[in-house]
């Protein structure tokens, strides 16, 4: 491609993304798609001859971009809501131009050090201490398991060398995000050996269970090796008592790895930073600055107050990769699986400068507004009731019919397409999650798409055959 040529077509597809930007609303978020039916618009093979830039971005335009959910929709309000900012899509197209791998320092040494800066940044955005030792995987999931990977170093030194030994034990409660048991899955502690503590009427992990769990462990000659607490759990966002799990954690010497990945975020905003406060304590901590701090999927940053031990569960000091430079630089390869590493600390640093702290504050805290203010809406409807607390900006709740009718209001609202909303169950009852955080949403979203849910479940109670029960 020439110069001219990339241009060009740099040009257009820039001018589609401004337009993106502009006009998102006309959008619907979920895509009216059966499963298997893009790939049936999709020749079977590639093609032998090249293909021009216009006919390929055509097709994107009129195939690939239909058939997408729209994460980066100021009404997508399942799961967790994201954002792709504008700074951190430039970066992103600076980084794949670059293609440069921060394996070591030597093989992109400004990659390295830029890690290092910006995630020094967020850590005194966060006032977490400088003995926080930080580095950026692509998810939580990876995160969580290098944490759990170094937790089992640190109670199993030989466990590298010989394998680890049976009966150590990963504690988790029944709403932490399934990643964690995943890891202990894959790191071959065994499913039977994750103990899933059960929660308070707050959905937060009881600490007198977790303690007494521990000791019946122990006391069949088990090794507590874990413990993964939650700053914003995925099915509620509830904060676990970090500062009591941190005490026992202490007592009975075992790893405490802090799953802030949605929720941290949150503590760049100064009457929030109380979030982290026991978190502080932990043996590690993640959280995902592509959840909610504006940058593009993917960038999780896992911090740890231990990082030789999470070196000595993972490097390999191999030959083929040493440099002059060893001694004194990090080479992030050796804390992690991963050999190859993208440019992610570029995103993240385009994204601080950008807003700068007080930009991201702002934008946190409107979401953090426009939660409390859908709550009070929902509040002020009888027929619904809210679900769990809302410390930061996920709102569960529930119309209070049956699942079916709660089910039947979550397919509609979806497939209306004007917004995207998810579901957890609570004490047996399907609840709706409407979690707010993209950088476009606005109060007219959210009251736009509560007065949507709110006529949608008329109609459907309308609808109702005669003799239904309903609240
Ligand atoms: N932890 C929490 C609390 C989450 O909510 C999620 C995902 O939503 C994860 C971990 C996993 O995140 P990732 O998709 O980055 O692996």
């Amino acid at each position: 491609m020439s110069p001219e040529e990339f241009l060009e077509a740099a040009q257009s597809h820039s001018a589609w993304i401004a337009h993106y930007f502009e006009k998102v609303r006309d959008f619907p978020v979920l895509p009216a798609i059966a499963p298997g039916e893009l790939a049936a618009k999709l020749p079977q093979s590639a093609p032998e001859t090249g293909e021009s830039i216009e006919n390929i971005f055509s097709d994107f335009r009129s195939v690939i971009f239909p058939g997408l959910t729209l994460w980066n929709h100021p009404r997508f309000f399942a799961w967790f809501s994201v954002s792709s900012t504008q700074p951190a899509i430039l970066a992103d197209f600076l980084a794949a131009t670059l293609n440069v791998n921060a394996m070591l320092w030597k093989s992109s040494p400004a990659a390295t050090e830029l890690e290092q800066v910006t995630l020094s940044w967020l850590r005194q955005w966060l006032e977490l201490d400088d003995s926080f030792f930080g580095i950026i995987y692509d998810t939580a999931s990876t995160a969580v398991l290098h944490a759990i990977g170094a937790a089992r170093e640190y109670v199993d030194p030989e466990c590298r060398t010989k394998g680890a030994r049976p009966g150590l034990i990963v504690y988790v409660c029944e709403h932490t995000h399934s990643s964690s048991e995943k890891a202990a899955i894959a790191l071959g502690f065994g499913q039977e050996n994750v103990r899933k503590i059960p929660v308070d009427a707050q959905f937060r992990m009881r600490a007198d269970v977790l303690e007494q769990t521990i000791q019946a462990d122990l006391g069949e000659g088990k090794r507590p090796c874990c413990i993964v607490a939650s700053v914003g759990s995925t099915s509620t966002s509830a904060i676990d008592p970090v500062q009591a799990i941190a005490d026992i954690a202490e007592r009975y010497n075992i790893w405490l790895h802090v799953d802030a990945a949605y929720g941290g975020s949150a503590a760049v905003v100064p009457e929030m930073r109380q979030i982290l406060e026991g978190a502080a304590r932990a043996h590690s901590l993640m959280l995902n600055p592509h959840k909610w701090l504006y940058v593009s999927i993917d960038c999780s940053v896992l911090y740890t107050r231990y990082p030789e031990i999470l070196r000595r569960a993972f490097a390999l000091g191999t030959e083929y990769l040493r440099t002059a430079e060893d001694e004194s630089v990090t080479n992030y390869n050796e804390y992690g699986v991963q050999l190859g590493r993208r440019f992610r600390a570029l995103k993240l640093w385009y994204v601080m400068r950008y807003y700068g702290r007080q930009g991201i504050v702002s934008m946190l805290r409107e979401s953090l507004r426009l939660a409390q203010t859908l709550k009070s809406l929902i509040e002020q409807d009888d027929a619904f009731e809210i679900c769990a607390p809302v410390p930061f900006s996920l709102v569960c709740f529930r119309h209070r019919g049956d699942d079916e009718l709660n089910r039947n209001l979550l397919a509609e609202v979806n497939a209306s397409g004007k917004a995207f909303l998810s579901q957890t169950v609570l004490n047996g009852n399907f609840v709706l999650r409407f979690a707010i955080g993209n950088f476009q949403t606005t109060e007219q979203d959210v009251r736009e798409t509560w007065s949507l849910i709110r006529e949608t479940a008329a109609r459907i109670g309308e609808n109702e055959p005669a003799g239904a029960t309903r609240a």
